[in-house]
């Protein structure tokens, strides 16, 4: 065989595993694996579950799951806020007022395949409802992706909260975490998962003592994520970060598939074995609204942050 056949034969044979990658797959699913009920807390009548949109980036349901068709979707940059007596947290930062140059501390192939549009960055809707940064108690990472710290930029000396395995991450010098890096040294706070498993999860940290925002450790998309449950007078959520991009990679349940997997995980098995534990989760908590962070179609059904409007 002359070796201009073999070239094409073997060029052939990758464009055909690249197209299977895409192919809908779904995960296996342990249905003896029983998660407890979450317990419920005692909630604050007051406390508020909110969401900001920083942004946006439109791209394709396929690169989110497998089995997503070519149908636009939109990924939303958005921030919860929770607003309870003892302070008012945000979950991730979204996009800042730099973001377009942010953008450019990505590699090049994921930047051509989204388009970046941004919304209003946290600190402008923060002015806009005449509230201080210093009056935040923090911002808790789901983890350190750039689209996740952007909005850190403009929100210097906001306590920002991050397990040790995060903040290692960060510092590592690994390309993933090359923005937060860039952002330099901010007001890190790291807490310890110091209590008790969670969920089926291996330990937690209740961050104000009453059982309404439970942290616990989900690895994988990067080595330090996390998973926040929120329980407001509103309704039981968990907040999962980019273990899945869409809300099908938990009903499915369905990984991304292998190319955007590489792009962005650290370790494809955690986010598999996470994915099945929430769908499992889903099942024995049906009221629980998994909130993936990039799922616009979910976040726009929680209220406007701080003014109570509906987001849309
Ligand atoms: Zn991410």
């Amino acid at each position: 065989m002359r070796v201009s056949t073999l070239v094409v034969l073997g060029l052939g044979a990758g464009v055909a595993a690249l197209v299977w990658s895409f192919a809908p797959q779904t995960l296996p699913v342990d249905d003896e694996a029983v998660y407890p009920l979450l317990e419920r807390a005692q909630v604050p009548p007051q406390m508020r579950v909110g969401v900001l949109h920083t942004g946006r980036m439109d791209s394709k349901a396929v690169f989110a799951y497998r089995g997503g068709g070519l149908e636009d979707r939109v990924f939303g940059m958005d921030v919860v806020v929770v607003e309870h007596p003892a302070g008012t947290l945000l979950f991730d930062a979204g996009f800042g007022r730099n973001v377009q140059a942010h953008a450019h501390t990505i590699p090049y192939l994921m930047r051509t395949l989204s388009s970046i549009t941004p919304e209003v960055p946290v600190i402008e809707q923060l002015q806009r409802a005449h509230i201080a940064p210093e009056q935040l108690a923090g911002v808790v990472l789901t983890h350190a992706h750039w689209d996740h710290v952007s909005g850190l930029e403009d929100l210097r000396g906001v306590p920002v909260w991050v397990t040790q395995a995060e903040l290692d991450f960060i510092r590592s010098g690994h390309p993933a975490a090359r923005l937060a890096r860039e952002l330099g040294e901010l007001d890190y706070r790291v807490y310890a998962f110091d209590g008790p498993p969670y969920a089926g999860f291996d330990a937690s940290h209740d961050v104000f003592g009453d059982g309404t925002v439970v942290l616990v450790p989900a690895g994988g998309h990067t080595p330090g994520s996390v998973i926040a449950f929120v329980q407001a007078p509103q309704g039981r959520y968990a907040l999962v970060g980019d273990l899945a991009w869409q809300r099908e990679g938990i009903d499915r349940p369905a990984e991304r598939p292998w190319l955007s997997r590489l792009l962005v995980d650290h370790d494809a098995r955690a986010v598999r074995a996470a994915l099945t534990h929430l769908h499992r989760l889903q099942q024995a908590n049906p009221d629980l609204v998994i909130l993936p962070a990039h799922d616009r179609r979910l976040m726009q059904t929680l209220p406007a942050a701080f003014t109570g409007a509906p987001a849309h």
